[in-house]
């Protein structure tokens, strides 16, 4: 049995690593199928501090693994189908590994950007393809760039490119917009966004340097177009890895892990959530690392608070 096991290798689960194992708890880490997570997915970093000429996405995760690894976190590579958090110790079924038990879990298995599913797309992330404007808008400055979605998320994401890009056409496939008022009407509002409303996105157009266009179905003619872009941000929402706890944890209505505000205590005692996986509002990856931090912090507590109980007793 292990006294800590922490899922997910993304910023939060490496972090938690981190300081699990310097507390001398030499946590189980089971990494899933993309190890270090979405920045293992990215080219440069730039804004993680500490790294005043950037890092590769990659890299910077390489480092943390093995951080966690030289004080003694083990690392596993399983996939978690299905966890009881009915009874202390939790036990969980582990493809790869078999049934592992433990007397905490830190549960940090990210979010995954959502792509709309065209071809041309997943081909072409990191050659104009993004899903992360506050990642990679820096690289487009003074250049045109699309925003697909009708959301919050692609109203903000819009906003926030129209500082580097010297363009951006919001593509959505609707008349109306899901956004909410306030962030339409900040879209509205700036100068720098045009409208192309009520189009469904056929294909990315690539060409040997990357993104040149966007194929689109004029949904009221049915006619087909290409917009000539620079760039394509995907901001069509994300989806929390959950779905492997089989509702045993509260979520809010789109997933996201709920945790008890300040905290990353979970509804279920011994139960931590860090990183994008009950964050759907920063989601960076010194966010992630610092409620990685947080989860570490609560989980030692609780461990202590476990032992000094059995001690009483
Ligand atoms: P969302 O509200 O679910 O909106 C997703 C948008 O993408 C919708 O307009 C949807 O079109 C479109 N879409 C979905 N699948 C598509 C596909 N395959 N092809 C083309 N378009 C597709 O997601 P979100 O914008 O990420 O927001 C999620 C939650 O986070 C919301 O509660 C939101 O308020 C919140 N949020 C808040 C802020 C903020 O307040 N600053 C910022 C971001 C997000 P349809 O409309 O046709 O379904």
């Amino acid at each position: 049995m292990y006294k800590s096991v922490i899922i997910g290798t993304g910023p939060g689960g490496l972090t938690a690593a981190i300081y699990l194992a310097r507390a001398g708890l030499a946590p189980l880490v089971i990494e899933g199928p993309e190890p270090g997570g979405q920045l293992t997915t990215t080219t440069e970093v730039e804004n993680f501090p500490g790294f005043p000429d950037g890092i590769m996405g990659p890299e910077l995760m390489d480092n943390m693994r093995k951080q966690a690894q030289r004080f003694g976190a083990r690392f596993q590579t399983g996939w978690v189908n299905e966890v009881d958090f009915s009874k202390r110790p939790y036990t969980l079924q582990v493809e790869g590994i078999g049934e592992v038990q433990a007397e905490s879990v830190i549960i940090s298995t990210g979010a995954s950007a959502k792509y709309i599913g065209i071809p041309g797309e997943k081909e072409n992330v990191g050659r104009g393809v993004s899903t992360c404007a506050t990642c990679d808008g820096f690289f487009f400055r003074n250049k045109k760039i699309i925003v697909v979605g009708g959301g919050d998320s692609a109203m903000e994401e819009a906003n926030y490119l129209t500082r580097f890009a010297s363009e951006v056409v919001l593509v959505h496939r609707r008349s109306e917009l899901r956004a909410s008022k306030i962030m339409q009407d900040r879209a509205r509002n700036n100068d720098k966004i045009s409208w192309s409303l009520n189009r469904t996105p056929l294909e990315v157009v690539a060409g040997e340097r990357g993104v040149t266009g966007l194929k689109l179905r004029n949904n009221e003619t049915g006619e087909e177009e290409i917009i000539e872009t620079d760039g394509l941000f995907v901001a069509i929402g994300h989806t929390p890895n959950t779905r492997f706890l089989g509702g045993q944890l509260t979520t809010d209505d789109y997933g996201y892990l709920l945790v008890k505000p300040g905290t990353t205590e979970t509804n279920i005692p011994g139960v931590f959530a860090c990183g994008d996986v009950q964050d759907s509002r920063y989601r960076q990856a010194i966010s992630a690392a610092g409620t990685g931090c947080m989860a570490a912090l609560d989980c030692e507590k609780f461990l202590d608070e476990v032992e000094a109980a059995q001690v009483t007793v």
